[in-house]
């Protein structure tokens, strides 16, 4: 039978200085303590902190604004069905890939506790377009096929999705250099480029209408959304260092360069894909704009995992560093749903500020 890493048990007491997040024959996954990488279990104390749920969200004014055919032109309404095309199906995509991929491969404890969260969120971000839907009456077939029915959305998730077909395979061990490659080859598909590039446009075109206090329920979802995916992206970025820290013989210049160069594709299909949601300038928001702002969130996730950036571009939209920093307790929304059945809202105003949630 094969080594099965899955439910790896040590036979002798182990020592931390000789667990390894791949191949460590010194890890349990069962025993948590002591522990052995600190960076883990901050990022899960940090998606504690940011705990949410879509029903927070008052969607009452988001239902009038977007039932009014004169609230929105047509090109705002493309822009926001774009993005719920797009985010709708890529939240359960990454949802999927934890649970059926990494999973298996990621034995230590407190890396596994973190993949624990990062995937109840996700089940949460799964759960906004649900809520979303289903408030302002979207067409649930519709926004849900447009990962086939629109190219410039099919064409990300297939990129990502062709990116992780090595890993897939129930066959596939991290056994060896070549195939540690293929897994950090396809963590920097899942993290650093899915959620680190691909939901970035997205968001700073729905946070513009926040910005301007239109539809700003949804806005306020894609902001909390944006929280978790800056820690799921740290997450990522820390594994991916670790695993080549620990396995330095994969960090060849050749692997580098196509890291690279997955990212730079990565980049132009972001590009594309935000020239179709934003076919005109809107909201003081053009497509070369939000260019210029993937290059530069591109330099600094390639930095992140200690590549050499490649644009040189600058920050846009220096506001969104705030919004990422803003604490829940900050937020401004005043009220709540305290109960949503079949398409009835109630509402209370009192607000879900937690004081005692601990600073970023
Ligand atoms: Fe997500
Ligand atoms: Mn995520």
């Amino acid at each position: 039978m094969s080594h099965d890493p899955s439910f790896a048990i040590p036979s002798s007491a182990s020592k931390n200085s000789e667990k390894r997040i791949l191949n460590s024959q010194a890890t349990d996954p069962n025993k948590i303590l002591p522990m052995k990488y600190k960076w883990a279990r901050e990022h899960y104390k940090k998606g504690v902190a940011n705990n949410w749920i879509p029903e927070e969200v008052n969607m009452q004014k988001d239902v009038e604004t977007w039932k009014n055919p004169k609230a929105l032109s047509d090109d705002e309404r493309r822009l926001i069905l774009w993005n719920m095309g797009f985010f709708s199906t890529a939240e359960s995509l990454t949802a999927n890939n934890i649970v059926l991929i990494l999973y298996r491969h990621i034995t230590n404890p407190e890396c596994r506790q973190y993949l624990l969260r990062q995937a109840y969120e996700e089940a949460v971000h799964t759960d906004t377009f649900i809520y979303s839907c289903d408030t302002l009456g979207l067409n649930p077939d519709e926004v849900y096929n447009m990962y086939s029915t629109i190219p410039s959305i099919r064409e990300k998730d297939e990129f990502v999705v062709n990116m992780t077909k090595s890993i897939i395979d129930p066959n596939f061990s991290t056994e060896g250099t070549e195939n540690i490659q293929r897994f950090v080859h396809d963590l920097v598909g899942f993290y650093v480029i899915m959620e680190g590039i691909f939901f970035y446009a997205g968001f700073v075109m729905m946070l513009s209408f926040l910005r301007q206090n239109r539809m700003a329920g949804v806005g306020e979802q894609f902001q909390f959304i944006l929280r978790d995916e800056s820690v799921h992206l740290a997450f990522g970025s820390d594994l991916i260092n670790t695993i080549a820290q620990e396995n330095p013989a994969i960090w060849t210049q050749e692997f580098k360069a196509t890291l690279t160069e997955n990212i730079k594709k990565a980049v132009e299909l972001e590009y594309a894909y935000t020239k179709d949601c934003l076919p005109r300038g809107i909201m003081g928001l053009n497509a070369d704009a939000i260019y210029e702002y993937i290059k530069y969130i591109a330099d600094r996730r390639l930095e992140r995992i200690r590549l050499e950036k490649v644009y040189n571009a600058t920050n846009p939209f220096p506001w969104m560093s705030e919004v990422i920093d803003l604490r829940k307790e900050k937020n401004f929304f005043e009220t709540r749903v305290t109960e949503y059945k079949s398409g009835v809202l109630n509402w209370d105003d009192e607000s879900p500020a937690n004081p005692t949630t601990p600073t970023q």
